[in-house]
């Protein structure tokens, strides 16, 4: 576990999600540091300032033009402290907003082309939140950590230069009490708190892996008689978070009043400081003392904020390291140019295909043609390579020999807009938390809702949605889990007959569905899909006499091919195949 975890600058210096747009806006980035700067040098500023005025206006100047100027300069710090502070914040928002949106723009574009694989990987949207909430999380690194730690090394530098202006070895002194506060307490911050937030991160989620589980069985505890056990032993794991937790706001506290004792002796270093090198009466050098006493304050704000800064990279860390961890978007990925086919012939010639880092050739030479509007079968055994074909035929993959081509283009260098040409149904097709509405405008973004209920009608759904209260704005919960399967699928089957696309590839759409919601499933599924080119990919026969055509892939390569008829007249395998599923399928 600790070797795989990545100490934050190695995350940071291997980082390519966000460097690329720190270059691009650089010169607002820029700016906001220097407003950064500009503001708490106001602040500073006009306490100088005001110290300064006090003390000579205490020691009753000789003439009201004498502390004329530190007036004026009153008033221009009061007024520049504010307006720099506001113009800082819009310009770091601003900047945060460009690179969050440029961010989430480069998160859907490689979501998007990883889609097909996706599905596989991640079961629930869960992962679109997290990594949205990622993209979030980087926006208050930049607001609340990296821009307030920057700035304050400005000022620090700009401090010391200033003092060594007076006496280097004040200058010096400070270098050393200012540096405890700038970079000793939020490097032992990180160091020390952050091995115990991860420990509390991993026992969090384990507590909360456990809890789940011991839910779901919690009826076997009981009938064991073994729920007490189970609540003691939950309860022991809860008191060592808990008491993990306490060791943590300890260490806050501490350092917390570490740091207000670091400002208590800077400020009385200072007094005294000024104290000797401004010695003198009222009205003499004696009123620089104030001065220099006073500007400490407005600073604290500057420096006190570090050291939890620091300690919150620990939880940026996991978000850099999730959106890292996404593959690479290609330059060429996003098609511009304008594709059209006339004819939605799908032509496979002489494709073989291994996926990368494997040996094992999942395809091997396949010849095969399937004209517009065939009606195509694909059958197999898992793992015979039926949905890479089909991931090949959508162009998501990119054949090692061979091409497949639609309309007489390679499918792919069609980019996304194959949406506008294949649509795909899924074995388990996704359902977003949104309205029935927008789960089925998916498919065409535009399309008005007498069309949506048109295609509900198809799909068979149209009664069944009247009949809830909200109708077409009723929301599916999370993953749609308040519809069977069965319902699922009919929801998929109408966004893609919104879409309206030519071709139709169905990965093993009826799944885990009893045979007689299947074929109602599978009939309505053909009869609405009648005019388009269907290739439908199975392992079993059930529906497949409505085919015009099956073909069985083994071993990579495509074994026996022709209609349902004359495989079931002539061919023996075939023959056993029906005899079998006939058996199971009690039809
Ligand atoms: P099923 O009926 O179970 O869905 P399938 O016929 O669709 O099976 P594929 O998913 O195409 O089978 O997989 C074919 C082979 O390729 C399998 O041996 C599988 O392990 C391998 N394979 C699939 N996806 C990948 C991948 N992303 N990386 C490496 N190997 C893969
Ligand atoms: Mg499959």
């Amino acid at each position: 576990m600790m070797e795989n975890t990545p100490t934050n600058k190695e995350l940071y210096q291997k980082d390519k999600w966000i460097k690329p747009f720190l270059k691009k806006y650089k010169g607002l980035l820029y700016l906001a540091l220097v407003l950064g700067f500009l503001t708490f040098f106001s602040a500073g500023a006009l306490m100088f300032n005001s110290g300064y005025l006090i003390s000579r206006a205490a020691s009753l100047p000789e003439n009201i033009l004498m502390i004329y100027i530190p007036i004026v300069l009153t008033r221009a710090f009061g007024i520049s402290r504010p307006v720099f502070r506001y113009i800082e914040r819009l310009v770091s928002h601003n900047w945060v907003l460009k690179m969050t949106s440029d961010l989430r723009l480069k998160l859907y574009l490689v979501l998007e082309k990883d889609a097909i694989f996706f599905k596989s990987k991640y079961q629930t949207g869960d992962i679109l939140g997290l990594l949205s909430e990622d993209i979030n999380h980087l926006q208050n690194l930049y607001l609340r950590t990296v821009f307030p730690t920057v700035i304050a090394w400005l000022l620090y530098i700009f401090i010391i230069i200033g003092l060594g202006l007076f006496s280097w070895w004040f200058g010096l002194c400070m270098l050393l009490m200012l540096g405890v506060v700038i970079f000793l307490l939020p490097l032992i911050s990180v160091l020390v708190n952050g091995a115990r937030q991860e420990k509390q991160k991993v026992s969090k989620n384990e507590l909360y892996k456990t809890l789940t589980d011991n839910i779901l069985g919690v009826s076997d505890w009981v009938f064991s008689q073994r729920g007490q056990e189970f609540v003691h032993s939950y309860e022991k794991e809860e008191a060592k978070l808990r008491q993990l937790d306490e060791q943590i706001k300890r260490f806050n506290r501490f350092r917390d009043f570490v740091l207000q004792v670091a400002f208590g002796v800077i400020t009385i270093a200072i007094l005294a400081w000024a104290s000797v090198r401004f010695p003198g009466n009222h009205g003499g050098a004696a009123n620089w003392i104030a001065a220099f006493t006073l500007t400490v304050f407005p600073l604290i704000d500057a420096f006190a904020p570090l050291p939890d800064a620091a300690q919150e990279t620990n939880i940026y860390k996991d978000s850099i390291k999730r959106l890292n961890d996404l593959p690479e978007l290609e330059e060429n990925q996003v098609v511009t140019k304008e594709i059209s086919i006339t004819d939605a012939e799908i032509k496979i010639s002489d494709v073989s295909f291994s996926y990368a880092g494997t040996t094992k050739q999942v395809l091997e030479n396949i010849e095969l043609t399937i004209h517009t509007k065939e009606k195509l079968a694909i059958l197999g055994r898992s793992g015979s390579g039926k949905s890479t074909l089909a991931t090949l035929i959508r162009g998501d993959l990119q054949p090692d020999k061979g091409s497949i081509t639609l309309g007489g283009l390679p499918t792919y260098e069609f980019g996304d807009q194959i949406t506008k040409s294949i649509g795909v149904i899924h074995q388990a097709p996704y359902l977003f938390r949104t309205t029935i509405l927008n789960n089925v405008r998916i498919g065409r973004e535009e399309a008005s809702e007498e069309e949506v209920w048109q295609v509900l009608d198809k799909v068979g759904l149209k009664e069944m949605i009247e009949g809830l209260p909200e109708g077409l704005l009723t929301m599916v919960d999370e993953a749609g889990l308040r519809f069977s399967g069965g319902e699922r699928h009919r929801l998929a089957l109408a966004r893609i007959l919104l879409q309206d696309t030519p071709v139709v590839l169905l990965d093993e759409p009826t799944t885990g569905l009893d045979p007689i919601t299947e074929q109602h499933l599978l009939d309505t599924f053909f009869e609405a899909l009648e005019d388009k080119t269907i290739i439908w990919i199975t392992h079993h026969l059930q529906g497949v006499h409505k085919m015009d055509r099956v073909i069985f892939i083994e071993d990579g390569q495509l074994e026996m091919s022709g209609s349902p008829e004359e495989l079931l007249a002539t061919n023996q395998h075939y023959q056993q195949l029906y005899a079998i599923d006939r058996g199971t399928n009690h039809r």
